[in-house]
This record gives C-alpha cells, sequence and structure tokens, in this order.
C-alpha cells in the first residue's frame, strides 16, 4: 500500500535533517518539496528515477491531488516541509483530503527554526528562576489570532517568545510588547536563515532598536524574533545554576554531596 509522508526537512541546513528523513527520501518514488528551504535535501538524496517538483506555484487541491496521484501500488511518496510539519505547515488541510482518498499517512519530525535560531545565537531559552517556559507563536497580520492569544496577552507571562512569520510586523511587536509592560531596553534577537551555510546572520538589539537594525540589514523574511527576559545571559556574571548540577541536589542518579537546607 502507498504512503505519504509529511517530513520536516530542519530549518536549512541539510545536515539537520534526521536519519529517518534521509533514508525515507532515499527510498522515495516522489518528492513535493516546500520551496527553496528544502530543494537540496530532496534532490541530494533521492532516487534518479524519483519524481522531483516544487510546491512554490501551487495551491492546496493541487498539492494533495499531485501526492495522491503518486500514491500508486506501494509507492513511498513525501511532502518535505520546512522545519517540522505540526508548525505553520498546513498539515492537517493536506492530511484530510489523503484520508478521504484512504491513503496511509505518516509524520517525521524536524528541527523547527526556533530551535535552530536559538543554536545560531548560542541563546538559551529557558533559564532557572529567570524563565521557563517557551511559546511559539505569530503576531496577527493577515491571518487572524484566536482569541487569548495575542501578543499583549502572551507577552504579559514576560517568558520566551518565539515568533514565526512576523519579520515584517516589528512595528506591531513592539507596541503590544510595550502595552504587555515589556520595557523598550528589552533584549531582542532576530535570526535570518538559522542554519543555512554561509548565509545566516545573528541580529541583536532591544525592542526599541530591533526594527530599524533589520531594515539596516535587509532583513525582511525568513526570520525568527525571539525575546526573551534570558537573552544574552551568557554575558551575565551571575546565574542562578540548574538544580540538575548542583553538588547539594539529589536525584534519581546522584546523591547530593552535603544535605540540602
Ligand atoms: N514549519 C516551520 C515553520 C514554517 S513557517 C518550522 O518548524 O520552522 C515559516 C517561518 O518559519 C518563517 O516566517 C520564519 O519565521 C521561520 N523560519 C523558517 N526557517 C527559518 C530559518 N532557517 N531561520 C529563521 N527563521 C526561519
Amino acid at each position: 500500500m502507498a504512503k505519504v509522508w509529511f517530513v520536516g526537512a530542519g530549518p536549512g541546513d541539510p545536515e539537520l535533517i534526521t536519519l529517518k528523513a534521509q533514508k525515507l527520501i532515499a527510498q522515495a518514488d516522489a518528492i513535493l518539496y516546500a520551496g527553496s528551504l528544502v530543494s537540496e535535501a530532496a534532490t541530494q538524496w533521492a532516487k534518479s528515477s524519483c519524481a522531483i517538483e516544487d510546491s512554490k506555484g501551487m495551491t492546496l487541491e493541487e498539492i494533495t491531488d499531485w501526492l495522491i496521484k503518486y500514491s500508486v501500488a506501494d509507492a513511498t511518496v513525501i511532502r518535505l516541509q520546512t522545519g517540522d510539519p505540526s508548525l505553520y505547515g498546513a498539515l492537517v488541510e493536506m492530511v484530510q483530503p489523503l484520508d478521504k482518498a484512504g491513503i496511509e499517512i505518516g509524520v517525521v519530525p524536524g528541527v523547527t527554526s526556533a530551535m535552530a535560531s536559538a543554536a545560531a545565537a548560542i541563546e538559551t531559552l529557558t533559564l532557572p528562576e529567570v524563565t521557563q517556559t517557551v511559546i511559539f507563536s505569530r503576531v496577527e497580520g493577515r491571518t487572524p489570532m484566536p482569541e487569548g492569544e495575542s501578543l499583549i496577552e502572551l507577552g504579559q507571562h514576560h517568558c520566551t517568545l518565539c515568533l514565526y512569520l512576523s519579520i515584517t510586523l516589528l512595528k506591531k511587536v513592539r507596541e503590544d510588547l510595550l502595552a504587555a509592560g515589556w520595557s523598550d531596553n528589552a533584549p531582542i534577537v532576530v535570526v535570518h536563515k538559522a542554519s543555512w551555510p554561509n548565509e545566516e546572520q545573528v541580529i541583536r538589539g532591544t525592542l526599541a532598536t530591533i526594527k530599524e537594525q533589520c531594515k539596516q540589514a535587509g532583513v525582511n523574511a525568513q526570520a525568527m524574533i525571539i525575546a526573551s527576559p534570558a537573552l544574552g545571559a551568557r554575558q551575565w556574571t551571575e546565574i542562578k545554576k540548574s538544580k540538575l548540577y548542583d553538588a547539594e541536589f539529589s536525584h534519581r542518579f546522584r546523591k547530593a554531596i552535603k544535605t540540602q537546607d
């Protein structure tokens, strides 16, 4: 029986694709990939007989028709997507018509761009007693946000925010975070093309400066905005250390050296 795999290709660097994804690509009979981001991975490991196409100009219906067309006999068909398929990837819209057609589905996770961006900037998204929560979200542009999920509301948690699809909305990011009680001096990191060999750019600024800095750098697409009270911690002289490695803290694999108070 044919199977359609929704495969996360990772954030851009072909070495950040999973072994499982690479193996599936090597055995695939048809690969429909999403734009230039993932084209290299698609073509690098595929068999010469594999049908490979870019979905850039296709509508949702054309995409699902393509996947169904190649789902014959026991074919392996891949929909190759950037990052992880479960984030801003129209997964359900594509799966439903395939379900209707009775086609088996599988999903292979990928490294999402928020993780690649944190890595590029050598930042931690959680830090003891500073923030222990990460929100993956976007700012309202043409896509409306569900109730309770506006940036003003999410910002009130003062935790780490990774904002996808919002680089052209930095003015609104500033307005909303200010309204949520953040300061204009709050550090912000924008990472453009995280993990892309020779193209990655890390821009560090504040809520007040980041928009102009991105403009100067010509960054207006394919960028992650990270707002977090933990940003820049690498330079801090005093940080609360993780309990896990604390000599005074016992856990399943290690007894405390001294007793805890
Ligand atoms: N499924 C993808 C997200 C797709 S939405 C994932 O898991 O990463 C597209 C948005 O992802 C872009 O607007 C940008 O905010 C972000 N993005 C994708 N690749 C990126 C990269 N290499 N560097 C920074 N941001 C990236």
